[in-house]
């Protein structure tokens, strides 16, 4: 359930229609519902309440400063991965001791920014990390806290871009390794080792994965447990899917389910990671049709939003539900449906010059004309966050809402804004 919603024919994000932030901000641009960020974050903090966690937010799905703070004022931590996620989580006012770090190539300087922010514990991937990690807290005269992510070597059956817990992917230390891992890490002088993690991919719609990575897990927290090692502390990572065309998608109180069941009765402190299931259902895109090209066997509905902007289509193949911002009359769907026949069903596209750049393809839409706004929905995960300046176009402005008003909270970062970071090389400067 989001909070974007038909409102006296106009789609609106809670009590603001879209209409009239295109009016303020030019199209496209991000709209974030509050009320859809907070009633996901409740929907995992219930769901948890037999089996408590804490939920640390995964930052990379939407990073935006207003999103992670509007989460942190209810409670949650942050799932961080560079450096750059680190010093936004604690922009955004969220408790370092709410904090972990993960991901495969953290640099020194990166190790170094944790250690400072005392944050609660680094999910250390691989034993050159470990090294690392050891050498910069010992430089600096201090332990940290670490966890040790393993690759459970599970198929978490998503997009092969996104399943990260199979033993070929380079996530993680093999499980298999990680008796021997955990000995050489309590050797290491700096590093203070208080538990295990796994994350086995993203867009995960059936549970069974789940299940066994953490059934995997508590196996292994177990054996670290009889070899001596004080795990307290186990990350299950995120990865829930969510509905992006209809699917079925899990919701957060049956995958607490899962969690209660292979932990319930279990002593250990338990961290989750959501990103997607928190962000994704509460953002949009909006955009405007800049035409509507008649092509040779299809019908192109051209918006002034690309691939730049939401990468997920033509990076993962992704779909998204696509619609007018101005409700469709009833029964216009059907009547043109004749017409529809004729023409073919339409592909809604970018304007970069790649095939790629294509958001869906022969979708029935109702009919729609240059200069109308449409919304591409469940665009709040993956959709700023992955957004780029190809074709030298802009960052679009993220725009947030809170009942009847919005406030922008980036604003578009145009060429203008480039160019005043580009330079000459001085031999053509000074000639
Ligand atoms: C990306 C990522 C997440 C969040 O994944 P979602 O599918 O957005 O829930 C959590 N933990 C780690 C380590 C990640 O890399």
């Amino acid at each position: 359930m989001d909070h974007f919603q038909y409102k006296d024919g106009r789609l609106s994000a809670e009590d603001v229609p879209l209409s009239d932030i295109a009016e303020a901000v030019g199209t496209p641009f991000y709209c974030y519902s509050t009320a859809t960020l907070e009633r996901h974050y409740h929907a995992f903090a219930e769901a948890f309440r037999k089996i408590p966690v804490t939920i640390c937010y995964a930052v990379k799905a939407n990073p935006n400063i207003s999103v992670v703070r509007t989460l942190a004022d209810l409670g949650a931590g942050a799932d961080v991965v560079s450096g750059g996620e680190l010093k936004r989580a604690l922009t955004a006012g969220v408790d370092p001791a709410r904090i972990v770090f993960s991901g495969i190539g953290k640099t020194r300087d990166e190790l170094a920014q944790a250690l400072d922010a005392r944050i609660l514990q680094v999910n250390v991937e691989s034993e050159p990390e470990l090294e690392a990690l050891s050498e910069v807290a010992v430089s600096k005269g201090t332990e940290v806290a670490v966890a040790v992510r393993v690759n459970p070597d599970i198929d978490a059956g998503t997009h092969e871009k996104i399943t990260t817990g199979k033993r070929e992917n380079k996530f993680g230390i093999e499980w298999t390794r990680a008796h021997e891992v955990y000995a050489r890490a309590a050797k290491m002088p700096g590093i203070r080792i208080e538990g295990a993690a796994v994350h086995i991919g993203s867009q995960i719609l059936d549970l069974t994965p789940f299940r066994t990575a953490y059934l995997r897990l508590r196996d292994l927290a177990a054996m670290l447990r009889a070899d001596g090692h004080d795990i307290k502390r186990l990350d299950l990572g995120g990865g829930l899917g969510i509905s992006y065309e209809g699917e079925l998608a899990p919701s957060p109180s049956d995958y607490a389910a899962v969690v209660g069941d292979v932990f319930g009765g279990h002593d250990y402190d338990l961290v989750i990671e959501p990103g997607r299931a928190i962000a994704g259902n509460a953002g949009v895109l909006v955009s405007r049709v800049t035409y509507i090209k008649e092509g040779a066997t299809r019908r192109f509905v051209i918006l002034d939003a690309a691939m730049n902007d939401l990468m997920r289509p033509s990076l993962y193949g992704a779909r998204h539900a696509i619609e007018p911002v101005v409700e469709p009359v009833t029964g216009e769907m059907a009547e043109d449906a004749d017409m529809l026949e004729q023409i073919d069903l339409v592909d809604v596209v970018g304007p970069i010059c790649e095939t790629g750049d294509t958001f869906t393809r022969g979708v029935r839409m109702p009919p729609v004309a240059a200069g109308d706004l449409m919304v591409i929905r469940t665009a709040g995960a993956y959709g700023a966050a992955m957004a780029s300046l190809y074709n030298s176009r802009s960052l679009v402005p993220e725009v947030m809402v809170r009942g009847n008003r919005f406030s922008v909270v980036r604003e578009r970062i145009d060429t203008d804004d480039i160019l005043t970071h580009e330079s000459l090389p001085i031999w053509i400067e000074d000639s």
